[in-house]
């Protein structure tokens, strides 16, 4: 055979589907209903118009600007836009929320979406010698980069109230030395950590181990970890801008660590890709972080919407969890997740149905828009 040895590792990602057949209603990829801040728009049409010579160099390697922003965004919101607060067209972090020290721009890495992060911060920090821990169900791209990395993992069952297990996750990383991932709140099952309880995980395990937390859809009512970086070395945070900054489209996603971690991941981004951000990117990451207060909005709305359809699924006799992120994740007692998948996809709409024994009975569903959500409840309404 041409290909190499290491293809047979692959196991590729299946995103949510895309179909071109014909205009769905997207409830299937957890992305934002609203578009981007419209400072976004004049920001990228001003760059591409008044700089069109800048689409012929290489952009920044080191995205400093956007960096800058980052922190500065991070500072201004405490790390969840939903429950910041806006006077003025000023943006100040909830109490709880706010970050006891500076966050800098050293502390920051961006690469192409956070895909492409998570997958560098893996080949950075996991080692194919020792098994890495993470929740049976998560984010379903991180057992595809321990194939691609060829870096063993340790599934550890949730609890059967779909929570974390802490207490096994912190034995079994114990055990095996080779940190640990999880997404926070995470993924599918849309529940949360508080901070405390990663606080109290952290302390329990090895300071010599990495401990990452992908907080893709903090912003929507979950807890930041990002003020314990003070305490922790070892501690990883990834985020994007693809669910709450309203941002798919631009691939932009980030880690916030401490500087050595943020250098190590550079080191990786630099032996396969120097230039990762294009200059468009850029630009328009950098005018998203400029432009809080809009986020804030958008989230507050997405988080309403989903309150409310939450209500909706309850009162429709689904068990359904209590979510702290853009999605819901759903079973029906009377139909099964496919078939419910099925009869939502012949009216129009798109959501999502993973196979995956376990969770095969569930439905995942992201919140759209108040008008979008009042096509769903008619669409569940004819189906139930
Ligand atoms: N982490 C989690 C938990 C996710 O659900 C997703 C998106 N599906 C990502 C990371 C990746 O997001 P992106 O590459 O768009 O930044």
């Amino acid at each position: 055979m041409i290909t190499s040895s290491r293809v047979k590792n692959l196991h590729p990602y299946v995103p949510g589907e895309q179909p071109k057949d014909r205009v769905y209603i997207k409830l299937n990829a957890n992305e934002n209903p609203y578009a981007p801040s419209p400072k976004v728009q004049e920001a990228v049409l001003d760059f591409v118009k008044n700089n069109p010579e800048k689409l012929g160099l290489y952009p920044d390697p080191d995205s400093l600007e956007l960096h800058a922003a980052i922190a500065d965004m991070l500072n201004k919101c405490g790390g969840v836009l939903c429950r910041a607060q806006v006077q003025g067209g000023e943006v100040q972090p909830a109490p709880e929320d706010k970050i006891p020290f500076t966050v800098t721009p050293d502390m920051i890495y961006t690469g192409n979406g956070s895909d492409e992060v998570l997958s560098f911060v893996f080949y950075a920090f996991f080692d194919s010698s020792k098994k890495f821990v993470m929740p049976q169900f998560t984010y379903s791209f991180y057992p595809v980069y321990a194939g691609y990395y060829n870096i063993p993992m340790d599934q550890v069952p949730l609890k059967e109230d779909w929570s974390l297990d802490v207490d096994e996750m912190l034995t079994r990383a114990g055990r095996n030395g080779g940190g640990i991932i999880f997404a926070n709140p995470n993924a599918p099952t849309s529940l949360g950590l508080t901070r405390d309880e990663v606080r109290q995980m952290i302390k329990k395990s090895s300071p010599d181990e990495i401990f990452i937390v992908d907080e893709a859809y903090v912003d929507f009512g979950g807890e930041s970890c990002i003020p314990l970086l003070a305490e922790f070395k070892n501690l990883v945070i990834v985020r994007t801008f693809s669910k709450s900054l309203c941002g798919a489209g631009q691939r932009l996603g980030y880690i916030v660590a401490n500087p050595e971690l943020v250098n190590i991941v550079t080191t990786v981004k630099n032996s396969v890709n120097h230039f990762p951000l294009d200059a468009v990117a850029q630009v328009s990451g950098t005018a998203a972080c400029r432009d809080v207060a809009y986020y804030v909005e958008t989230s507050r709305k997405v988080v309403q919407t989903r309150d409310d359809f939450y209500n909706f699924l309850r009162d429709k006799g689904f068990y359904v969890l209590k979510s702290q992120t853009n999605f819901l994740f759903a079973k029906h007692p009377s139909i099964a997740g496919d078939e419910l998948y099925q009869k939502v996809k012949a009216q129009g709409l798109l959501i999502r149905h993973f196979n995956t024994p376990g969770i095969e009975d569930f439905v995942r569903i992201t919140v759209g828009t108040a008008e979008q959500m009042e096509e769903l409840k008619n669409c569940f309404n004819k189906i139930i």
